[in-house]
Parts: structure tokens; sequence; C-alpha cells
């Protein structure tokens, strides 16, 4: 195990984001007294020369990649030139930086929808580029992709210790709930309340609810990603999930009975469906001795006691979601 002193100075960078502000709160809560941080004002990760001349000045020693631009299955297909360029910008601009100014370790967040639509499920580290992508985010799979070869040629070229770590679909505080842009739980969880709230009693899902999906809280995610800090010495990049998926229907059935059970659920086959099925292979990760900790029902519930506390408050990610189709840059999931 490393050890990383309680006041080393760690850059997580998107800490706005869902990803990134649950790194921000393990790290606190671990007793981490440095974090260094930079808003879109005040550093503008596309940029880099901007960012060359931050980490001259801050010299971080850990960094944590958890910005970009991120969104659902729509907001994936309207923007796909958005979504590919800046995080190609953003990757590639923070991990030379890092090579620059050299850290301790670095670890890049990827998504689980970097590996081929086809591959063999559970999916395991070695699937990635052995077949094609998912059409529907394949312009944000691509940087990503980009994104882990960076972390493996730094590694290889210069000796950088740059880890990447692949997360399965992330939900928790400070999601874009915004159901145009937002990925299915948050955008269902927002639907169902309102519907709640106005009487309704039918909720549109998109798709056929047949596909399947891997659901992990983020802060599970935030616990492994410290795990991996301390116990990874491996040069492969690493799945994360829970191990379990379950279908759109059962994950739409979930949040209804969390959030308005009254309502029903009506699929709309207009809508794409995406990837058939993404669940993560975690033998790996399993392997070091790390697990998910947070049931879906759980998770689901805490969630939206969160969600309820945020309501309407400038927090929350719907406001920010909404400017993001401007430009604004959000953390990753
Ligand atoms: P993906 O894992 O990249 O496909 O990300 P999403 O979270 O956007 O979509 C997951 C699945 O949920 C897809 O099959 C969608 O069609 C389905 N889905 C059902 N309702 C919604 C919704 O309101 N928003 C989104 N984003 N997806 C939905």
């Amino acid at each position: 195990m490393r050890e990383i002193p309680l006041d080393a100075r760690i850059y997580v960078a998107g800490h706005r984001g869902l990803v990134g502000s649950a790194l921000v709160r393990r790290l606190r809560r671990e007793g981490f007294t440095r974090l260094l941080t930079a808003t879109r004002a005040e550093l503008d990760l596309r940029r880099p020369a901007d960012v060359e001349r931050w980490f001259a000045r801050e010299r971080p020693e850990y960094v944590l990649v958890a910005a970009g631009t991120v969104g659902g299955i729509q907001a994936n297909a309207s923007r796909p030139a958005e979504f590919l360029h800046d995080n190609l910008a953003i990757h590639s601009s923070v991990l030379h930086a890092a090579f620059l100014h050299p850290v301790e370790r670095l670890l890049y967040f990827g998504s689980s929808c970097i590996y081929p639509r086809e591959c063999p499920q559970p999916i395991r580290e070695e699937s990635l580029l052995t077949g094609p992508l998912e059409p529907t985010n394949a312009p944000y799979a691509v940087a990503k992709i980009a994104g882990v070869t960076l972390c493996r040629a730094y590694r290889e070229q210069y000796g950088c210790d740059f880890v990447a770590v692949m997360p399965t679909n992330l939900y928790g505080p400070n999601d874009d709930f915004d159901p145009e842009s937002a990925h299915v739980l948050p955008a269902l969880m927002h639907r169902l309340h309102r519907a709640r709230r106005s009487g309704r009693r039918r909720v549109a899902v998109w798709g056929t609810g047949t596909p399947r999906r891997e659901l992990m809280h983020v802060d599970d995610l935030a616990d492994a990603s410290l795990f991996l800090m301390r116990h990874y010495e491996g040069a492969s990049h690493v799945n994360v999930g829970t191990g379990e998926d379950l279908s759109i229907r059962e994950l739409a059935e979930r949040v209804r009975d969390c959030v308005a059970p009254e309502v029903e659920l009506a699929f709309d086959a207009t809508k794409p469906d995406g990837a058939p099925r993404k669940l993560l292979d975690v033998s790996l990760l399993r392997g070091l001795g790390w697990r998910a900790r947070i049931g879906l029902t759980e998770g689901i519930a805490s969630t939206y006691a969160w969600y309820l506390a945020h309501e309407g408050s400038s927090r929350r990610r719907v406001a920010t979601a909404s400017a993001a189709r401007g430009g604004v840059l959000q953390g990753a999931a």
C-alpha cells in the first residue's frame, strides 16, 4: 500500500460534477486538507497553455481527472462535436500538464461506453478496441478511448503513473436531472417527481425497457478511486462496477416505487435503446479486495432525498445542465 500524506496537494478536475463532487466529499471525509479545484471561469481545461500555467503555479502531487462534457443518450446524439472536441481537448491538456509538471499519480476517469457494443458480457478490460462502438455515443467513447490510450502511452514512453478507471453507469448527488440531457436514473426521477406533484398518472420511459444497465452510486466510485490510488500497481485500466445489472424496465419500476408509486410507466419505443447491455466484469478490482457497498434501492432513496433537499436551489444541476448546452463544462460521469 502506498501512503498518501493527508497534506498532499490533490487536484480534482471537474469538482462540481457528479464524479468530482463525490471525490471531494470522500477525500475531505478521509482528512485530506489540501484539495485543489478550479471553476471553469478560473481555468478552461480545453486550453493547454492555461492548464500548463495552472499546474506550474499550483504544483499538484495527485490529479483526479473527472472533468468533461457529459450527458445521456439524447445529449450525446444531439451534440457529437462538442462531446468529442471538449473531451479530447480537456484530457490531452490535463494529462500533458501532469507530464510536464510531474505528479505522483494521476487517475483518469473513462466510461463503460468505451467498450464495443456487442462485446461479451460481463465486459472484461481486454475487450477494449475489439469491435465497433455503440453509435449513439461513439464520439464521446472515442474521446474516452483517446484518454485511456494517453494514460498508457505516457506510462510507456515517460514512465508517468497514469491510471485509467472505467466506471459503470453512475448516479447520485450533483447529477444532471434535466430530463432532456440526463442519464436514465436522474431523468426518470425528475419526471416522476414532476408527475407526482402535478397529479399526472403516466410517465414516459424512453426505448423498449429491455436494455440492461449496471448502476452504481457515485460514492462507491469515490471509495474505489481512493482504494486504487493506494493499492493498485498495475498498468491496465480498471473496471469499477457493482457486478450486477437490471433491465431499464426494472430500473424504472424501482425509481417509480420510490418517487411516485401510483404512476404508470409508458415505454416510448420511438426513442433509442442504445447498447443492449453494459455489465462490467469487476474481477480485477474484486481480486484486489474492493467491492461496491451501496445497494440500488438504498442508493435511489438517498439520491431522491438529496434531490428533494436541493429542489429549486441553485446547486441543483437542472440549471447548470441547461447552461451546458451553451458550452459550459460539466464534471464527468
Ligand atoms: P447509456 O447507458 O449511455 O445508454 O445512457 P442513458 O442513461 O442515457 O440510457 C440508458 C438507457 O435508458 C437507454 O436504453 C435509454 O433509452 C433508457 N432510458 C429510458 N428513459 C430514459 C430517459 O428518460 N433518459 C435517458 N437518458 N435514458 C432513458
